[in-house]
């Protein structure tokens, strides 16, 4: 097996080993590979081994990969900050978006997203630990966004992103994704159709699955460290 694949392998029993420990299926913990500074040529060793779901960051760097990949049938996600500027490209060129911060983001990329694709997937990005330089929508507004962002024809609203500050233990971790799963079981009685809990990276993804966490956006642990 290539590092890549093995690193997959790894990842895929943290997965369930946490799964066990929170006694959840690991079936409803999808994993997203976070592409970010990596080649085509490391996507493509993932995807052979049937990781499907790629993250990226930066729209410059992820379209030529995209354009490369476009054979393989992969499922793009753009988790990074999200300029005016680039809504169309973004809105054209991928499956989902994680960092939905603000209604006016979101309205053009229901506006731009091409109607001959499904609805754009998104994700509501929550700054949870209440960081100034964090993007992310604040948790008292987050109700009224999710209100009006649900309600843009060519965007389905599946639920919330979060990437907390780092800690250094798990219980420490657990604290701010438990108050994300907080706002997304609200944001369901309130009669939202949310299926997505976007929280888990390489260092924490243990304690955002005991959490509730649907999908752990994880990098380093399969590719290595970045430059
Ligand atoms: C880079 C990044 C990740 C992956 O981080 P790792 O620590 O490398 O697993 C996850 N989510 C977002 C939004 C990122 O920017």
């Amino acid at each position: 097996m290539n590092a890549i694949a093995d690193n997959l392998a790894r990842v895929h029993e943290r997965i369930r080993a946490a799964a066990a420990a929170a006694a959840r299926s690991p079936d409803d913990i999808r994993l997203l590979a976070v592409s970010k500074s990596r080649g085509a040529d490391a996507i493509e060793m993932a995807a052979d081994t049937g990781q499907h779901e790629f993250g990226e960051n930066y729209l410059q760097e992820a379209a030529g990969k995209i354009a490369a990949l476009a054979g393989n049938n992969l499922t793009w996600h753009f988790i990074g900050p999200i300029q005016s500027n680039k809504t169309r490209d973004i809105a054209t060129q991928f499956d989902w978006v994680h960092s939905v911060d603000r209604f006016k983001i979101a309205r053009r990329l229901s506006e731009q997203r091409p109607g001959g694709l499904p609805p754009l997937n998104i994700c509501l990005q929550v700054n949870i630990s209440a960081e100034a330089s964090k993007s992310g929508v604040a948790p008292d507004q987050l109700e009224e966004l999710a209100k009006a962002t649900s309600d843009l024809p060519q965007l389905r609203l599946r639920g919330l992103m979060a990437i907390p500050a780092p800690a250094e233990t798990c219980a420490a971790q657990r604290e701010p994704f438990a108050r994300l799963r907080q706002h997304f079981s609200r944001l369901q009685q309130a009669g939202l159709a949310l299926d997505t809990l976007s929280m888990g990276m390489s260092d924490d993804l243990e304690a955002a699955i005991l959490e509730g966490s649907t999908l752990v956006r994880v990098g380093t642990a399969i590719f290595g460290p970045r430059a």
